[in-house]
């Protein structure tokens, strides 16, 4: 009868472990799932931040490659430096422009450009007659 008595507290002090084990297991279960869900929010929130930063720089770098690309091929997106210290001279006749030019047309007033006052030759805005 003890004998029986004592492996019945047993078996039951076991079924108690199981059971404490089992919600211990499921707790660490719910938290890892709260974890993960966390993480996949800031990553979220991250990568969407990263996605408008690109997408708000790229016509910054669009724009600069042109203006770098277009100095060295001297189209109408670069920038002349030297007109900085002395505007290009007529392409036809030579006389030289004055530095403070007034646009004749809207293209030169947006890409720059000038037209010859002695001539009347019309050259864009790296002296080269159009
Ligand atoms: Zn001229």
């Amino acid at each position: 009868m003890q004998a029986l008595g004592a492996f019945i507290r047993r078996s039951i002090d076991a079924e108690d472990a199981a059971r404490a084990r089992a919600a211990e297991q499921a707790t660490r279960a719910r938290r890892m799932v709260v974890t993960l869900a966390v993480a996949g929010q800031v990553a979220l929130v991250i990568s969407a931040a990263g996605l408008q930063l690109a997408l708000f720089l790229t016509p910054l770098w669009i724009v600069l490659v042109l203006l770098l690309y277009g100095t060295f091929a001297r189209n109408k997106w670069g920038i002349d430096f030297g007109k900085i210290r002395r505007p290009p001279n007529c392409p036809r006749c030579d006389s030289p422009m004055p530095r403070w030019r007034m646009p004749k047309t809207l293209e030169q007033a947006l890409w720059g450009g000038n037209t010859c006052a002695n001539c009347g030759c019309v050259m864009d805005k790296w002296g080269r007659a159009v």
